[in-house]
């Protein structure tokens, strides 16, 4: 198949163009598309074999369930069997953004995206390429992330490009998605509510608005069953092995020398910051290959810069990746969480 790429001028909406990708939304085709979170494989969230697209073109196992995303509140009514007012508050405070709010699923939405559940992930995405597409779709618009299932999430067009050209109809570039990780998947059918997923709103952010906010026990007890599907599998992994380095940023640097010494595998790599990179030798030997993700204290940068790196690494055939480990709070729960997947558990 041929893949379409709508380069949006200057990274905003551009209406002829959206039009067309609009148009193929709702003749069933599958299209890529920025959000401020990563870029989302969108198909008509109605369409039952528009859903099942995505499943085949990413590979993604048929019990992980999607996300799906609308342009506007009134919407929402539809796609769900209530509105309590924990979520119209949720809703109200954070939408459009990355948050996504789990809620018990209306007759309309098909059981193909729920993975047969009787709850249903919903957000309003913040970027307005996102939303003049879906408002022009004229359809709610199931959208998970734009990569191959278990590769690191796309945030370009270009790394849509690299996983699924080909495969899909079409990718509308909107630039860089400024996040870089995806949203916070809420569950909100509870008393308290519980974070299934850290993202891009923080657990601070929401204790703020609502109070109480639980986290799944699979988020810090690696032996817990997920309550959402899909964080069961395996995510954001590159080709290389990646290693998290635990400890202070000083404890960091000391793991480094000692590696560096050994330097026993044919190429390694180094994700880290700014700081870290400062204190290392200067004259590296050419086996050795540093990624850096930004300053230390900009915990929004690193967060941002991580999918990319970790692809960028497996370009450069490091066989292992050493990466730094940053503090769990505000963004950084999110950051951990995905470096903690990609690394699979492996701490040194
Ligand atoms: P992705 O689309 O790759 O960003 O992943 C979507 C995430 O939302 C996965 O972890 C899913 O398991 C989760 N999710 C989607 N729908 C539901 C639902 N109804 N209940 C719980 N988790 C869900
Ligand atoms: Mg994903």
């Amino acid at each position: 198949m041929e893949t379409r790429v709508w380069k949006m001028p200057g990274d905003k909406p551009n209406l002829a163009m959206l039009r067309e990708a609009a148009q193929l939304l709702r003749e069933g085709e599958i299209i890529g598309f920025p959000t401020e979170t990563v870029y989302g494989l969108g198909a008509n969230a109605l369409d039952e074999d528009a859903v099942k697209k995505i499943y085949k073109a990413k590979g993604r196992p048929d019990d992980n369930p999607l996300i799906v995303h609308i342009c506007k509140l009134e919407h929402v009514k539809e796609l769900v069997k209530e509105i309590t007012p924990t979520a119209l508050k949720l809703m109200e405070n954070f939408w459009p953004g990355p948050l996504t709010l789990v809620l018990p699923k209306s007759e309309l939405v098909p059981g193909v995206i729920t993975a047969g559940l009787d709850t249903v992930a919903i957000r309003i995405p913040a970027h307005p390429v996102a939303l003049k597409l879906i408002e022009l779709a004229q359809v709610p618009v199931a959208g998970p992330s734009a990569n191959i299932s278990g590769k690191p999430s796309p945030t370009t067009a270009e790394h849509v490009w690299q996983d699924l050209k080909g495969k899909i109809a079409g990718i509308v570039d909107g630039g860089k998605a400024g996040i870089g990780v995806e949203s916070t998947v809420l569950d909100v059918t509870g008393k308290v509510p519980i974070i299934l997923r850290p993202g891009g709103t923080t657990r601070e952010q929401l204790m703020e608005v609502i109070g109480e906010v639980s986290l799944d026990a699979s988020l810090h007890d690696l032996l817990a069953v997920p309550r959402s599907p899909g964080m069961k599998y395996t995510h954001y992994s590159p080709e290389a092995e990646v290693i998290i380095l635990k400890g202070t940023s000083h404890e960091q640097a000391g793991k480094i020398y000692k590696i560096l010494n050994e330097n026993k595998v044919p190429r390694i790599g180094f994700m880290i910051s700014q700081e870290l990179a400062a204190v290392l030798p200067k004259n590296l030997s050419e086996n050795i290959v540093l990624g850096i993700l930004g300053r230390q204290g900009d915990i929004e940068a690193i967060t941002a810069n991580l999918f990319d790196a970790l692809r960028w690494f497996d370009q450069k055939n490091v066989s292992v990746i050493y990466a730094e480990s940053f503090p769990e709070i505000n963004i950084g729960a999110a950051l951990m969480n995905r470096l903690l997947k990609a690394a699979g558990g492996k701490t040194l």
